[in-house]
């Protein structure tokens, strides 16, 4: 079998990674191929066998690898991380043209695996499937879900579980830590060479380091906005996880909420909130900083003068993330004009949600169909939302459906609904994987399956704690 590669990050020098091939698992099979993504990046699903997947075969064309970084972890620095169980396959230029990286996740240890097995279990490799897909049809940008094999063999976590392998499908694997380890080193030629590849890949009008980390900064900004939309948490935004071309990217512990509260933490490693929902524009700066000070080696006039240039373009993160919170958040409640008080009649209905407990995607499905006032249980809460709601609405000449219905899912992947996938799936049942993906692939429309996907859990079904597996 043959894939029509095009390894440019296999051509930089070598100090990048590390070249080697994955593992071999014992019985590889497929339970998940994303035939149209296989189709979107010109290669035939069919040809895609459970060896390939699970890296027991290489394609031809093939240049394995595993990419060598650092990152600041729960903000303690971290010199060398790297992919301690993932492999590089190689490139593909798409059939839209644009570059996408294919990967192997819990493919075998590397020489970056430092104490780990270098191996994923099923239940991580399903909520990344799932998940990951899910943002996709929900218009934000992330990387991909090619397919899930399981290999027969087993992992030892906290129990004995099934090991799997993830084809991760990404427009690169470039994060902001992969600029630290360089810096970090002092290695400035590489650094250069990594800014130089990024730029080409991502930002081709960047003019140079500077512009790069405007344009990061901007994608960033967007995509937390899209997050905060939709009641996304990461839960694990490490300088590691930070992708330089604005996707999401490493869904260990994240989670979308079902009640809302602006301090959900889901993951069981988060103990400080660290990564919580409303900490994540935050987190978002922080991370850039990371990598300002990481591109001030390349930045010129000398140093002084360099910081100033770097804080400038981080300075635009607020206003930046400001303007996709509100124009999102707009859209949410039906505004398609702006007017002075919207953020305050927004958050006005954020603080009723937080004080009763309201589901998040539901309140928002039910502004356009169906009846909002019963998420709000604080007596006359609705009410006094609803009245400057809905004479703002009047205003505006119009009552907002449409819009509504686009910018509020009626389904999201429920953290009880991706257990259960889980649970099944270990039992060697992957229908309800299946099932969840269908609805999960048009989430703003209505199917048959849909109100019992967009169903909140019940108390016994909650599921407040996630893990990195
Ligand atoms: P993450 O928390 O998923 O971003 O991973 C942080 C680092 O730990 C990365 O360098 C991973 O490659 C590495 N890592 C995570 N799990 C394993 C594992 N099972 N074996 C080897 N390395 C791992
Ligand atoms: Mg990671
Ligand atoms: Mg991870």
């Amino acid at each position: 079998m043959s894939i029509a590669f095009d390894n440019s990050y296999a051509r930089l020098p070598d100090t990048f990674y590390s070249r080697l091939s994955p593992e071999p698992v014992s019985r590889p099979e497929i339970v998940a191929l994303n035939r149209p993504l296989a189709d979107e990046l010109g290669i035939d699903p069919d040809a895609l066998t459970a060896d390939i997947l699970a890296g027991n075969a290489l394609p031809d064309g093939a240049e394995p690898l595993a990419q060598l970084y650092a990152g600041h972890q729960f903000g303690n620095f971290v010199p060398q991380l790297g992919d301690g169980r993932a492999i590089l396959l190689g490139e593909v230029i798409d059939t839209n043209g644009k570059r996408r990286d294919i990967q192997l996740k819990g493919s075998g240890r590397t020489p970056y695996s430092r104490g780990g097995d270098g191996r994923a279990w099923l239940g991580p490799v399903l909520r990344e499937y799932v998940v990951s897909e899910a943002m996709h049809a929900l218009g934000i940008p992330t990387t991909r879900a090619l397919a899930a094999v399981t290999t027969g063999d087993d992992v030892i976590r906290e129990a004995i579980l099934p090991g799997a392998v993830m084809t991760r499908v990404a427009s690169s694997h470039l994060r902001v830590g992969t600029f630290q380890v360089f810096a970090s080193r002092g290695q400035f030629d590489a650094l250069r060479d990594l800014t130089d590849h990024a730029i080409a890949r991502h930002y081709p009008d960047a003019q140079g380091p500077l512009d790069l980390l405007s344009a990061v900064t901007e994608a960033q900004a967007e995509l937390i906005a899209a997050w905060m939309s939709v009641g996304f948490i990461h839960g694990v935004m490490n300088t590691d996880n930070m992708a330089i071309s604005g996707e999401t990217i490493d869904y260990g512990p994240c989670a979308f909420m079902d009640a809302y509260h602006p301090n959900t933490v889901f993951s069981s490693i988060d103990q400080m909130g660290r990564y919580a929902y409303q900490n994540q524009p935050n987190m978002a700066v922080w991370n850039l900083a990371q990598l300002a000070s990481s591109l001030l080696p390349l930045i010129e006039g000398g140093e002084d003068a360099a910081i100033e240039a770097a804080e400038d373009r981080l300075h635009a993160f607020p206003d930046l993330f400001g303007a996709a919170w509100i124009r999102r958040f707009r859209a949410k409640i039906g505004l398609t004009t702006e007017e002075e008080g919207d953020g305050a009649l927004i958050q006005g209905l954020l603080q009723r949600m937080a004080t009763s407990g309201a589901d998040f995607t539901n309140t928002f499905r039910a502004l356009a169909d169906g009846d909002a006032s019963e998420y709000l249980a604080e007596p006359g809460a609705w009410e006094s939302w609803a009245a400057d709601w809905r004479a703002r609405l009047e205003r505006q000449g119009h009552d907002g459906r449409d819009v509504m219905r686009a910018a509020n899912p009626a389904v999201i992947p429920r953290n009880h609904r991706v257990e259960e996938v889980i649970q099944a799936g270990i039992d060697g049942d992957f229908a309800p994987l299946h099932r969840l993906n269908a609805v999960l692939a048009e989430p703003f429309s209505h199917n048959a399956d849909t109100d019992h996907f967009a169903k909140p859990p019940a108390p016994e079904e909650r599921v407040t704690r996630t893990f990195c597996g």
